[in-house]
C-alpha cells in the first residue's frame, strides 16, 4: 500500500521523510538502545531534543527572547480557558472576535471567566467574511483581543494582522502557524494545537510574550499556569515526549524546505490553483469572500449534493482521502496543509474535473 494524498483537517498529513526518519528511530534512537518513547524527559538525550525543537521553531517563526515558548498538553481547546485563567490578570473584560465554529467555542469558555466582549462578528454572512476592522468596537481596557486568524472548519482566513493600540493579541493559529511568514512581535500570546502543521495531536504550541506571564489568577490549576510550565521549561510534569520529538522532526523537515517563506509560497500556489479550478467551474463552488479565503481550508460544494457519496468514493479509489466536509458545514473540504505536497493539490484538481465531466 503506497502512501494516500490526506486532505484531512486534522489530525492531518505529515511529511513522509518525518515519518520514514521517526520509523528508523523507533527501536534504538542514535544509539542509545532505546526508542525516544521510552526515554526519561529528564535524560540528556531528550533535553536536547526538546531544547532544539524549541531552538529550531525560534529560528522559523522568527521568536524573538522576548518570548516564552511553551510545549503544552489538551490541544488548542484547553487554550480556551487557558489564556483568560492566565491574562485577565486584574482586568475582567477581553474582545474576541467571532468568524466561526473555533471563534464561538473559545467564548464560550472564556465567558466562564471573562465579562466577553464580541467586539465583532461575521455570523449575519454566514461567516463567509472578516469583519471590517475598522467597525470593531473593542474596549481599551479590555485584558486582550482574541481572533482565530484561520478558521479551520469554514475556510475563512484574516488577510491582515489586527492592530490593537496596546491590548495583547492573542491568536488561535491551529491551522496556520508555519504555513508562511509572520511577524510575531505583533502579537501577546500565539497558540496552535499540533495536528494541523506542526505534529501529532494532544500537543499545543504556546508563544507567549514574557511581560504576560506571571498574572495568572490564584484559582489556576498549575498544570494551566503558564508561569510554572515556562519556569519549568515544559517539563513540570512529564510532557508528550513522542510528539515533541515529532514535531522537531517537522521543524527540521520545514527548515530543509527553505523555512516559512518557501512554505508560503508554494502554499500561496496550491490554495490560488484550486481556488482558480473552483471558480472557473460551473459544477464546484466555494462561498467565502475571495479576500478572506483560506490558505489551508478549502471548502466546495458539488452543484448537486446529491453526488457527494459518489465523489467521495471515487476520491478514495484514488487516494485522495477525508475529503468530508465538517458535519457542521456539510460538503467537501480539501486541507491543504504545510505536508500536504503540490502533486496532491493537481491530482486532486484533476479528478474533480473528470468527475464534474462525467456528471455531464
Ligand atoms: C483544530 C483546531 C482547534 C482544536 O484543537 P484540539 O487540539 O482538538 O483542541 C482549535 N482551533 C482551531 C483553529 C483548530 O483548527
Amino acid at each position: 500500500m503506497s502512501r494516500a494524498f490526506n486532505f484531512c483537517a486534522g489530525p492531518a498529513t505529515l511529511p513522509e521523510p518525518v515519518l520514514r526518519q521517526a520509523r528508523d528511530e523507533m527501536l534504538d534512537w542514535r544509539g542509545t538502545g532505546m526508542s525516544v518513547m521510552e526515554m526519561s524527559h529528564r535524560s540528556d538525550e531528550f533535553v536536547a531534543i526538546a531544547e532544539e525543537a524549541e531552538q529550531d521553531l525560534r529560528d522559523l517563526a522568527g521568536i524573538s527572547d522576548d518570548y516564552a515558548v511553551l510545549f503544552m498538553q489538551g490541544g488548542a481547546s484547553s487554550q480556551f480557558s487557558t489564556v483568560p485563567l492566565n491574562l485577565l490578570g486584574d482586568k475582567t473584560s477581553a474582545d474576541y472576535i467571532n468568524t466561526g465554529i473555533w471563534s464561538k467555542k473559545a467564548i464560550a469558555e472564556a465567558r466562564r471567566y471573562a465579562d466577553v466582549n464580541v467586539a465583532a462578528s461575521s455570523e449575519n454572512t454566514g461567516f463567509t467574511t472578516v469583519p471590517d476592522p475598522a467597525r470593531w468596537a473593542t474596549r481599551p481596557d479590555a485584558a486582550y483581543l482574541h481572533y482565530t486568524p484561520n478558521e479551520t472548519i469554514g475556510g475563512l482566513e484574516f488577510g491582515f494582522v489586527p492592530e490593537t493600540a496596546g491590548v495583547p493579541l492573542v491568536a488561535d493559529m491551529s491551522s496556520t502557524l508555519l504555513s508562511r511568514p509572520l511577524d510575531v512581535s505583533k502579537f501577546g500570546l500565539i497558540y496552535a494545537g499540533a495536528q494541523k502543521n506542526i505534529g501529532p495531536s494532544g500537543l499545543v504550541v504556546v508563544i507567549i510574550r514574557k511581560d504576560l506571564l506571571g498574572k495568572a489568577r490564584k484559582e489556576t490549576p498549575t498544570m494551566m499556569n503558564y508561569q510554572v510550565i515556562a519556569d519549568n521549561d515544559s517539563m513540570y510534569n512529564t510532557p508528550a515526549t513522542y510528539s515533541w520529538y515529532l514535531a522537531g522532526l517537522v521543524f527540521k523537515w520545514l527548515k530543509a524546505q527553505g523555512g516559512v517563506q518557501a512554505m508560503g509560497d508554494i502554499n500561496a500556489r496550491k490554495a490560488r490553483k484550486l481556488y482558480e479550478f473552483i471558480d472557473n467551474s460551473e459544477f464546484y463552488a466555494n462561498p467565502i469572500d475571495p479576500s478572506a479565503r483560506s490558505w489551508m481550508n478549502v471548502p466546495f460544494t458539488l452543484a448537486d449534493d446529491a453526488l457527494n457519496g459518489a465523489f467521495l468514493k471515487g476520491a478514495d479509489a484514488r487516494g485522495l482521502l477525508n475529503l468530508k466536509g465538517h458535519r457542521s458545514v456539510g460538503g467537501m473540504r480539501a486541507s491543504l496543509y504545510n505536508a500536504m505536497p503540490e502533486a496532491g493539490v493537481d491530482a486532486l484538481i484533476n479528478y474533480m474535473a473528470e468527475f464534474a465531466k462525467e456528471q455531464g
